[in-house]
């Protein structure tokens, strides 16, 4: 089952490209800016990955942004990604990414944002991995700055698929973006938003997500199992719901297995992500091997969970088509 897993053609949707930063590279751009770390080694560095829940992890997240500064070391960082992706056979992914956490240190978002494109262009045309980006906005930040954000990526508009919104959720709720979310849709982008799992509020805010900001999408979203309603609505709206287990697990101490059989077993269309993998110490193979093992998952449901995320992923229907041929002639052969 690990073998077939790990050479499945894949999809990514929940990944934070400032979440892939591995601690190798931390120090070789720390060096690199004249930036000083809190740790001697990236081995000291991995040590202090000491999260139990969602600010615990914030907290050490932003400090590791710091090192982010030239529009080389956002190229090398989106580059390094693509490059271990691939080598787990995944062969598209959405990327998010949050320019408020780099202009708020004084880094321009023309720096991230074009350093991010090139490497996606050449990701594409040397390894055969598709991506598009999504515009992630803070949610402890305030909306005037979101909206900030969201007229800076104008000229860029062409290098984006998406926008979500991510951080810190207690007392943020999605409504608290609707001008912002209305203003990207009038640009033509797809809309997904952060449910954390167990927040304050969590089943407003995913009502919240559906009915009001009318998402396409919902990045975690595992508290709906609570609602019957809530589990009709994404049902009936076809929204795919992008689950991270071993993120999960620092928050509520399993790979939330069980709620993923449920999402199963109700057809709706939950995948499967890594969300900060370099942190969590897990990218799209381990998170799915782990999963499989501690919930038993069949071959078939395995194929499912994978197949979804193809099928709720951003992309014209050829392209989208041509994925899920993939994954069933890998199916048919490896069965
Ligand atoms: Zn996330």
């Amino acid at each position: 089952m690990q073998h077939f897993i790990e050479k499945m053609p894949k999809a990514e949707l929940h990944v934070h490209l400032e979440g892939t930063l591995e601690p190798e590279l931390s120090f070789a751009l720390a060096n690199k800016n004249g930036v000083v770390l809190a740790y001697e080694t990236p081995e000291a560095l991995v040590a202090a990955y000491d999260f139990y829940d969602l600010p615990s992890f914030l907290a050490i997240y932003y400090a590791g942004m710091n090192v982010l500064v030239e529009e080389d070391d956002f190229y090398q960082l989106t580059y390094a990604y693509l490059v271990k992706a691939r080598s787990q056979e995944t062969i598209y992914a959405e990327l998010f990414f949050d320019p408020q956490a780099h202009t708020s240190r004084g880094v321009s978002f023309d720096t991230v944002i074009t350093g991010i494109h090139q490497a996606q262009v050449d990701a594409e045309k040397k390894l055969g991995i598709k991506s598009q980006l999504i515009m992630c906005f803070l949610r402890e930040m305030s909306a005037e700055s979101a909206m900030q954000h969201l007229e800076l990526a104008k000229p860029y508009r062409n290098l984006l698929v998406g926008v979500g919104l991510d951080s810190d959720e207690r007392d943020n709720p999605p409504i608290k973006f609707y001008d912002v979310f209305r203003e990207a849709k009038a640009m033509g982008l797809k809309l997904t938003m952060h449910c954390d799992v167990n927040q304050q509020d969590s089943l407003i805010h995913i009502k919240q997500c559906i009915s009001d900001i009318q998402v396409d999408r919902i990045d975690h979203g595992i508290n709906s199992l609570e609602s019957e309603e809530l589990c009709e609505l994404i049902k009936d709206k076809k929204l795919g719901l992008t689950v991270c287990p071993v993120s999960n697990q620092f928050v509520v101490q399993s790979l939330t297995s069980v709620e993923i059989h449920k999402m199963l077993k109700k057809d709706m269309l939950v995948t499967i992500n890594s969300d900060d993998p370099a942190y969590f110490r897990a990218y799209l193979n381990e998170n799915l091997v782990q999963l499989q093992k501690e919930g038993k998952f069949s071959q078939e449901q395995i194929v499912t969970l994978v197949g979804n995320a193809f099928k709720v992923a951003w992309l014209d229907d050829a392209t989208q088509n041509g994925y899920l041929q993939q994954l069933q002639r890998y199916v048919s052969e490896h069965s």
